[in-house]
């Protein structure tokens, strides 16, 4: 079975992976990859600290995903523990946050991918950067765009891991969506994920842009269901960070469904209405910026409230305590997909079987951000695409021995 010709096009997180596992188990595996150098979203990733999966229970952890029904076997089979196994194989520790996320020891991405690069080239995996995938010749065969013109490549099996559309410097451009829908493989639309919302500020607004609301809770809609608690910063566009990312897709489907959508935040979610209301009524004899500062609404949080609040209610503790803890942020549009984080959409699962071969591709399989899920920052984004890139693999090792055996 090992002399089959395996292909791997893409060289981010899950088309690695699925090349360690097919290396592994003794398969000759190609890796295709379009840029010059391979990971580069990866190593992006780790700039601000590589959060490469998370460690709160499995129940929760799933949740996370929209598809989490879907992805449930996939991370199961190569969970949170197992990534910190990988890497401890790789020789590179990890450590679990103050929040439960988990990093590599030394926080970036370029010591893993070097020493993971180093495995795999030992384990006869061979890497061909600057191959640009663009199709299948009329044979069947898959195409590539090179430097010396267009070259044809056979395989027994493939593994597509061309990532989501944001980020198309870092290679993930998304134009596989056109080659694939050209095939029949029902694809839902990419869009912006873990993205930055549009908001209209006042020239007020402006000295505070770039700071961060810290300490808050957010939720969109009548209810409160999809409040989190953490950080978001106002910009010259809007609105970005933690928070914002995290309710990414209520926020999108709204604006989707009806053009623009409120993000609600609570400003002080540690203390009630009534205990907010009791600190701006205490200190009468102090200024309002004073009362306000020791209520804790200084700052940003107390800019964005007289941003929002007419001025004939900034003196009624009443408006201002149910505006804090209510904070209505109109938002009227998503950032670009090329800035966002992550993408939304992809190929959706009734167009793949079990091991995530497309149905109408045979032996064409896919992993990573190009499937049709969705996941907040957190590590979850990483998680997934190790975890199908390893699903996908095994898929192909099962097809193989199938086919062998027949
Ligand atoms: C700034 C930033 C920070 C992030 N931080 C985190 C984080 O801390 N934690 C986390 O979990 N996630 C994070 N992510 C998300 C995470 O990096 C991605 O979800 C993950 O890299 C997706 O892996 P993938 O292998 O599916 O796709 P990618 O990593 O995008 O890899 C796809 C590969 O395919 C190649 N390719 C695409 N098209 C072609 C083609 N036609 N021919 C040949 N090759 C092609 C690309 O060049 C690329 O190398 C971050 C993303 C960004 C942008």
């Amino acid at each position: 079975m090992n002399h089959k010709y395996i292909v791997i096009i893409g060289a981010g997180a899950a088309g690695l992976m699925a090349a360690d596992v097919l290396s592994a188990a003794g398969m000759s595996v190609d890796v295709y990859e379009s840029k010059p150098s391979v990971g580069r979203k990866f190593l992006m990733a780790g700039k601000g600290g590589l959060n490469i999966t998370h460690s709160e229970p499995m129940d929760d952890f799933i949740r996370r995903y929209d598809q989490n029904e879907w992805l449930k076997p996939m991370i199961e089979a190569f969970d949170p523990n197992a990534i910190r196994g990988w890497m401890e194989d790789l020789g590179i520790s990890s450590f679990i946050g103050s929040s439960g996320r988990v990093f590599p020891t030394e926080m970036k991405a370029a010591p893993l991918l070097r020493r993971w690069l180093s495995s795999l080239k030992k384990r006869g995996v061979r890497v061909h950067c600057r191959h640009y995938w663009k199709g299948f010749s009329d044979e069947g065969d898959l195409r590539f765009a090179t430097a010396e013109g267009e070259k044809n490549v056979a395989f027994d099996a493939t593994i597509l891991a061309l990532g989501g559309g944001s980020w198309a410097s870092l290679g993930s451009d998304g134009a596989w969506v056109t080659v694939l829908a050209e095939k029949g493989v029902k694809i839902n639309p990419l869009l912006p994920s873990n993205c930055g919302f549009k908001a209209t500020w006042s020239p007020f607004l402006q000295p505070h842009l770039g700071k961060p609301l810290k300490n808050i809770s957010g939720w969109v809609g009548n209810h409160k269901d999809h409040i989190s608690s953490s950080e978001a910063v106002l910009t010259t566009y809007g609105i970005e960070g933690g928070l914002v990312y995290a309710l990414s897709r209520p926020l999108r489907e709204e604006i989707m469904t009806q053009g623009s959508a409120t993000l609600y935040l609570d400003l002080l979610p540690h203390i009630t209405k009534e205990e907010l209301i009791v600190r701006l009524t205490s200190s009468a004899k102090h200024s309002r910026d004073n009362t306000w500062r020791k209520a804790g609404l200084d700052g940003v949080k107390g800019a964005l409230i007289r941003e929002l609040l007419p001025k004939n209610q900034w003196n009624d503790p009443l408006s201002v305590a149910a505006r804090v803890k209510q904070c209505p942020i109109p938002l009227h549009g998503m950032q670009p997909i090329d800035e966002a984080i992550s993408t939304a959409g992809g190929v959706i699962r009734e167009a793949l079987d079990e091991n995530l071969m497309l149905l109408t591709l045979p032996n064409v399989f896919c992993a990573g951000e190009m499937l049709d899920w969705d996941a907040p920052t957190g590590g979850y984004l990483l998680t997934a695409s190790f975890a199908s890139g390893v699903f996908a693999a095994n898929g192909v090792l099962k097809k193989l021995r199938a086919t062998t055996a027949d």
